[in-house]
């Protein structure tokens, strides 16, 4: 497989797949740019060995083809934006469509050092369908493929797989995002140090078997909170009161507690919890042991003795993979067993772990606590990262390594 930073792209056209799926408000202005930000360095690169550059990306779940909701144009000035910074002067021309005649011309006539921004890929159903010959046409656009785009590499789309078989080895690449994500993640799962903990949390079990099955054959140890955490006590047979549970997956949990025994994985669950008499950012609170909730009260974070049971683990480890909050982190009343994680975390990288955060809202957590920049990585790929750690083949990167 060639490597992106040793490839030469002069005088090359780069097609690169990018996740621009920013959130906008509506008046079309972007409220978090960070998956284009993301990807600035790799277009960068591009750019600055003599080669130019054709994007493409989805942008929201567009039914009926183009809309002017989901037009990608709203992003252009945004992106010149972020190009032009530090005194550079980029050209970035924009398509409105990806496969059409002023697509093609468009690519045709690009130069060195310019930027081109096809429109929306899912305006055309061919791209979730992985249509071939939807491929193949937009392969037409570039002489190299790059692909950055680690947010859709679960998803054997078109422009994020199937592509791929359009151009011949070395001529087929990851971008520096993408590159990123994929080195911290198989650290994690392959090269793991050990200590290796695994902290998992969330709201549901069932969202998270595949992902615990997995990391039972590698880790040394898994930190369950969250509200996935009650399901298991119950399993036990705890009393957790109005707590989370699924009641139909009570038998999972026992069956993954009893497999963790059997393969010396030490699972901790949380002691104690902060309890509270309804869902609510101004309900009453106590701290209780999260085995003995009484009825009408519900776990909604974990307690100080779990905290210090958790961190102290957390602090002893080498590798730390953390995917989900320990509580519900988004109301301050229940917000410290997620932040004092994040610090456990942060602590433990600082003294030599290497450590990643990935999915949504844990990634969220480490945003809010403004802890990003105190762990190894933080990945932007939600359901691409879960579904990597669930040992599944992400056709974005098998498609790239065949
Ligand atoms: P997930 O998307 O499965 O990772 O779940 C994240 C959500 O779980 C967040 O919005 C949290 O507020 C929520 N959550 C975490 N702990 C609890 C809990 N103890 N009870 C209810 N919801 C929780």
């Amino acid at each position: 497989m060639s490597n992106f930073s040793s490839h030469n792209f002069q005088g090359q056209k780069a097609l690169v797949r990018v996740d621009f799926n920013v959130p906008l408000d509506d008046q079309f202005k972007i409220t978090d740019d960070n998956r284009m930000t993301a990807t600035i360095p790799t277009i960068r690169k591009i750019l600055s060995d003599g080669g130019s550059v054709v994007l493409m990306s989805h942008f929201g779940r567009p039914k009926d083809g183009p809309t002017d909701k989901y037009s990608l144009k709203h992003l252009v000035e945004h992106l010149k934006q972020l190009l032009n910074a530090d005194g550079q002067t980029v050209n970035v021309l924009f398509a409105d469509n990806s496969i059409g005649e002023q697509a093609v011309t468009a690519a045709a006539n690009l130069k060195p050092g310019e930027v081109l921004l096809l429109e929306n890929l899912r305006f055309y159903k061919e791209e979730e369908k992985g249509d071939e010959a939807f491929a193949e046409k937009l392969s037409k656009l570039g002489d190299v493929y790059v692909n950055d785009a680690f947010g859709t590499a679960h998803r054997a789309h078109a422009s994020t797989a199937v592509i791929a078989k359009f151009f011949e080895p070395g001529k087929k690449l990851f971008g520096l995002l993408m590159e990123g994500e994929v080195i911290s993640a198989e650290k994690v799962l392959h090269q793991a140090e050990k200590p290796f903990t695994a902290i998992i949390g969330g709201a549901k079990v069932s969202d998270k078997i595949l992902i615990i099955e997995n990391l039972l054959e590698r880790a040394t140890d898994i930190i369950i909170g969250g509200g996935m955490a009650y399901t298991f006590l119950k399993a036990r047979g705890g009393q957790i009161g109005n707590s989370l549970c699924e009641d139909d997956r009570l038998q999972t949990a026992l069956d993954i507690l009893e497999k963790a025994k059997q393969k010396n994985v030490s699972i901790h669950l949380p002691e104690d919890s902060v309890i509270a008499d309804k869902f609510d950012a101004a309900a009453n609170t106590e701290v209780k042991p999260s085995d003995a909730i009484p009825q009408g009260w519900m776990g909604l974070d974990i307690g100080p003795k779990a905290i210090g049971i958790f961190s102290e683990v957390i602090e002893k480890s080498k590798t730390i993979l953390w995917n989900g909050p320990m509580g519900v982190f988004e109301m301050e009343k229940f917000q410290e067993g997620t932040k004092s994680i994040a610090l456990a975390v942060a602590a433990s990288t600082a003294k030599g772990a290497f450590s990643l955060v990935g999915g949504g809202d844990s990634v969220a957590a480490v945003n809010k606590f403004e802890l990003a920049d105190k762990v190894s990585y933080v990945s932007t790929g939600g359901g691409a990262m879960l579904e990597y750690f669930e040992g599944k083949v992400l056709p974005g990167i098998a498609a790239i390594k065949q």
